[in-house]
This record gives structure tokens, C-alpha cells and sequence, in this order.
């Protein structure tokens, strides 16, 4: 079968040929592939400063925000059938009996960083026809979502982010923070997202159905397509490249929550001299090593303090969050199928990608993966 593989030692990005995969225990259960997304992290790995192919492998097959349906169930899977859609997580936990994390099915919290992860370390991911894996690892998805659906795993950083938000705004009394008011939790309070990228529009998203007024704060003068998108889903975009964070803060007013999602750390510091009182930030994007830059920290640490901040930093997700992004992509198709439908970028048949992923024109078009 036909996958998109990367040779880290022999810099390479290939179509390559794979065995099929068959069912291996009781449990497991058998995928056909039918999207793929592409972001960040896909590109490091294509351009080999990211990525390990699995023990005893030279290459490791890439993606993991993928879309599949169920072609074969083990004998033990109850639940799942064939033709059912389902959305794999990332992460399979560590082996480590220690890692009480892992050992509670919270791979993502991983203490020991053993752990694996499909389509990045040391595990094949789904850009290929055929998976198996076990049925533990899989999200069931409505057929009415199958065109967005690819959407579900990138929306889950924010999804595990806001779980952790509510949490730590359980702080805060006065507010209906909980999730479990009957007005959207976010009401009333202003969150920025810093960066444009689908992590971040789909952060935005999630912050605006969840009632906060919210500013995506990114590069580029408008108009363009990016701040297009972010007007029509009620928010409010910023130019990055000719706003001040000093400015934006002055024109948000108390910034209640920031979502980083662009992986820039130098951008980062900078709103943080700004963010508000008993705010929270996010960071979940992973910035390249650059040449350490000067940061303000007396006037930063004076602010966590005086300002009664918290500053948390999020990766990956667990099943809940997953949920709750299969629940709020279908939300988001609702209320906004346009700017839905834009995140997708175009569809390429498995064969045009891995000169997409190198940036290479291709003549080939059309269908199976989501870029
Ligand atoms: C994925 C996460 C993963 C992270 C770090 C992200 O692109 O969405 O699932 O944990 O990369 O490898």
C-alpha cells in the first residue's frame, strides 16, 4: 500500500510502498484512511529537524490528524463497527510503570517523555491507506461530520487547553468559569490567540462559542484571507506587523486569557508584559531553538505575582478533549460553514504530497489529504 514516508538520514520525503497492516490481537481494530491533515509539525518533520521513525525502521511514515473509517474489527472491540468514522488519538503511552500518567490512560501528561507518537515519534502515522491500532485509541465520529472531521485533532490542543482553563478559573468565584453555567463560561471576559495558523482559527473558534470576545493577534496586513476568516466566525483580528502588544492591550482592555498557537516565542513574551489581571496563558505552540533574545522578566514576575497570573503550557490530549472537539467541529460547521470549509486548504491525492510537503509545484490535484 501507499504511504508518504520520511528517511531522516537520508533526508528524504517519499511515496513509498509498505506492507498492509493486519489485525495483531483481539482489540485491535483495522482503518481505512480517508483524510490527512498538514501542519507545523509535519513540516519540521519534512524538513528533518523533527520526527523519529519507529525501532529497527529507517523511515517513519508521517500525519497525524487524520480521518478514517473502520474496515475490520478483533474479535474483543465492542462499540465500533465497520463504516463507522472515527478520529485516532496522537500519543500511545510509555511503557514505564511508574508513569502514573500513562498508566491512567493520560498519555498526554506524560512524565517520563517515553512516550509514543503516531506520525512524529517513533510510531508510523496515517498518511497511508491501511492502519491498525487498538480500539481504545479510537474517537467515533458522526457521518454528518465526514468533511470536516480532520479537523477534530488539531482543535483538541485547544479543547485540553480550555479544560484546564475552567480549572484554573474555578479561582475566581464570582465567575461562571465552571462549564457548567448556563451562559457560554467565557462570558464577558477577552481572550487573544497569537497566530493565524489552523491551530490558532481553530483556538479562536473554540474561545468564541465558549462567549469570549476575542482578537486573533497575527501577522499580516489586511485585507487577507486569514482576518477574513476571523471576522466572519464574530472576532476580531489584529495585525501583528503594525500593532504593538502595548497597543493591543490597550485596545482589548484586560486581556483574560491568551492563546499562544503560533509557536513564536519572542511575540509571547512581549504580550505577556501586557496580559491582565488574574489572567491566564497559554502556550501550545513549540518554537524552534533560536539565539536567546532579552526578555523584561522583573516587570514579567512582578505582573504573575501582583496580577495573580498563571502561565500553563499544553500538549497533545486525552479522550475528553477529543470529544469536545467532535462536538464543537460539528458546532463550527453550523454556525460557520464558510470559514469552516476555508480552513481547509484543498485536497491532494496522497501521490501530490510529498512534493506539497517540500514545496514543490505539483500538477497532480484533487482528493485524499488535507493540507
Ligand atoms: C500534535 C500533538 C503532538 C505535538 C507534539 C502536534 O502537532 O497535534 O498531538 O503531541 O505535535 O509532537
Amino acid at each position: 500500500m501507499k504511504a508518504i514516508a520520511v528517511d531522516p538520514a537520508r533526508r528524504s520525503v517519499q511515496l513509498v510502498d509498505r506492507p498492509e497492516p493486519g489485525l495483531a490481537t483481539p482489540t485491535d481494530v483495522k482503518l481505512r484512511i480517508l483524510d490527512v491533515g498538514v501542519c507545523g509539525t509535519d513540516r519540521e518533520i519534512c524538513a528533518f529537524e523533527y520526527g523519529t521513525p519507529p525501532a529497527g525502521d529507517t523511515q517513519l511514515v508521517i500525519g497525524h490528524e487524520s480521518l478514517g473509517e473502520v474496515v475490520e474489527v478483533g474479535a474483543a472491540v465492542r462499540g465500533l463497527a465497520s463504516g463507522d468514522l472515527v478520529v485516532p488519538t496522537v500519543r500511545r503511552p510509555c511503557a514505564h510503570a511508574e508513569c502514573i500518567a500513562c498508566r491512567a490512560g493520560r498519555q498526554d501528561f506524560c512524565y517520563t517523555g517515553d512516550f509514543q507518537e503516531r506520525g512524529i515519534k517513533q510510531r508510523h502515522g496515517y498518511m497511508t491507506e491501511l492502519v491498525v491500532d487498538d480500539a481504545l485509541y479510537m474517537n467515533v465520529v458522526p457521518r454528518a461530520l465526514r468533511d470536516v472531521a480532520v479537523l477534530v485533532e488539531p482543535l483538541t490542543i485547544a479543547e485540553k487547553a480550555l479544560e484546564q482553563v475552567w480549572q484554573v478559573q474555578q479561582r475566581l468565584p464570582w465567575l461562571a468559569c465552571d462549564g457548567t453555567g448556563r451562559t457560554p463560561p467565557g462570558h464577558g471576559h477577552r481572550a487573544v490567540v497569537i497566530g493565524a495558523g489552523p491551530v490558532g482559527l481553530l483556538g479562536a473558534m473554540a474561545l468564541v462559542l465558549n462567549g469570549f470576545a476575542t482578537t486573533v493577534y497575527s501577522r499580516g496586513a489586511e485585507p487577507n484571507s486569514k482576518a477574513t476568516l476571523v471576522r466572519a466566525i464574530g472576532a476580531r483580528y489584529v495585525d501583528a506587523d503594525a500593532v504593538t502588544p502595548a497597543e493591543l492591550a490597550e485596545e482589548v482592555g484586560n486581556i483574560d486569557l491568551v492563546y499562544e498557537a503560533a509557536g513564536a516565542s519572542a511575540v509571547a513574551f512581549e504580550v505577556m508584559r501586557v496580559f491582565g489581571t488574574n489572567g491566564v496563558f497559554i502556550f501550545s505552540g513549540v518554537p524552534g531553538r533560536k539565539a536567546p533574545i532579552k526578555v523584561d522578566t522583573d516587570l514579567i514576575m512582578r505582573n504573575l505575582v501582583l496580577k495573580n497570573q498563571v502561565v500553563f503550557g499544553t500538549v497533545n490530549a486525552g479522550r475528553a478533549a477529543f470529544e469536545a472537539a467532535i462536538r464543537d467541529v460539528g458546532e463550527f460547521a453550523r454556525r460557520w460553514p464558510e470559514a469552516v470549509r476555508a480552513l481547509v486548504t484543498g485536497r491532494f491525492p496522497m501521490t501530490a504530497y510529498a512534493d506539497l510537503l517540500l514545496g514543490r509545484p505539483s500538477g497532480i490535484k484533487n482528493v485524499l489529504a488535507v493540507g
